[in-house]
């Protein structure tokens, strides 16, 4: 009798039962919270440090809570990433941005805007006609001015998939980021098949590289990749004019960071865009040197 108790015990294993249950409920509330209008977007710009111009914003996702403020991605995300669930926020995310962009282009500000895209979505088999059927809803908006952001390691889970994707969606205009670059520690030959725009440098090897020498050359490492590539660079994890200068001097030009902007609501950009002027020492930084 002990013996078949303790193999119940294994069999119906009590906590993990407990968890997936925890795990529905969780999911069950951010399903009202979308329902109930509890989500929204803030947009953080990205410049041009040397033009000293914005050339767009990226739209990140926050959870108004009623009882607990505003909650960020890093909490609420993770527990969507294996279900279908991420596929249905995924597309409430386009079409908002979608909105405001139609919004600001309808006002005259013409900023491109970039939307992450989860690896779950990215793998829909018909990801492409849905994205093309939410754009249909905004016939006056140029495409062009929607840049969608995929993880590096997303879109090498499934390469060829990611470069189809990517090769449908950019010949509707749209462009595409390689969203953390450099945490795939992959071959770097796949990069040949993918036709992404822009390598966008994760923000980790970007924070530490005035302090780490070897994260600086990661950083520069991912500058000539980008180079030899023909492809966009952009930094994220711009935290101070430091950074902004370092980055100038290894040819970088674009940035994203606290230290240019944070994440802000979708009203308060306006004002942003209206009042920003780039550190006097970034404009008068000089063109790379040829290579
Ligand atoms: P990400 O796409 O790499 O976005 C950059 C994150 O770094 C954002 O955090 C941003 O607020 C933060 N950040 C920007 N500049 C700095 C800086 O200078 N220093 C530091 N320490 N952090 C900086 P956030 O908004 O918490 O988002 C975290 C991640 O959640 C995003 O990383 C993205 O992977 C995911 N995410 C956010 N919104 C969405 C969304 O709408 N859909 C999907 N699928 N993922 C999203
Ligand atoms: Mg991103
Ligand atoms: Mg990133
Ligand atoms: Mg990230």
């Amino acid at each position: 009798a002990k013996q078949s108790g303790g193999n119940r015990y294994f069999m119906f294993d009590p906590f993990k039962d407990q968890v997936a249950r925890a795990e529905r409920t969780a999911l069950d509330r951010l399903q009202q919270a979308l329902t109930a209008g509890e989500f929204e977007l803030h947009y953080q710009p990205k410049v041009d440090m040397r033009a000293g111009r914005v050339i767009g914003a990226e739209a990140l996702i926050r959870w108004r809570h009623p009882e607990r403020g505003l909650i960020m991605p890093g909490e609420f995300l993770p527990l969507t990433e294996d279900t279908d669930f991420s596929v249905t926020l995924g597309e409430w995310v386009i079409h908002r941005a979608l909105s405001q962009l139609d919004a600001w282009y309808r006002a005259g500000i013409e900023l491109c805007i970039s939307v992450n895209i989860s690896p779950r979505h990215l793998q829909q088999p018909d990801f492409t006609q849905g994205l093309a059927a939410l754009l249909s809803a905004f016939p006056e908006l140029p495409s062009r001015l929607l840049e969608l952001e995929i993880l590096e390691t997303a879109a090498l889970h499934d390469t060829a998939h990611a470069a189809e994707v990517i090769s449908a969606c950019r010949r509707m205009g749209i462009s595409f980021a390689l969203d953390d670059f450099g945490t795939g520690y992959s071959s770097l030959l796949y990069l040949k098949h993918l036709p992404a725009d822009t390598l966008k440098i994760d923000q980790s090897f970007v924070r530490a590289m005035l302090d780490d020498s070897e994260h600086m050359a990661i950083v520069k490492g991912v500058i000539g990749l980008a180079e030899a590539f023909n492809r966009k660079v952009i930094a994220e994890g711009v935290e101070s004019v430091a950074h902004g200068s370092a980055l100038l001097e290894l040819g970088c030009a674009l940035g994203q960071g606290y230290g240019i902007a944070r994440p802000m609501p979708a009203a308060d950009l306006a004002h942003w865009l209206a009042t920003w002027r780039a550190p006097e020492n970034w404009q008068q930084t000089k063109e790379p040197p040829p290579h």
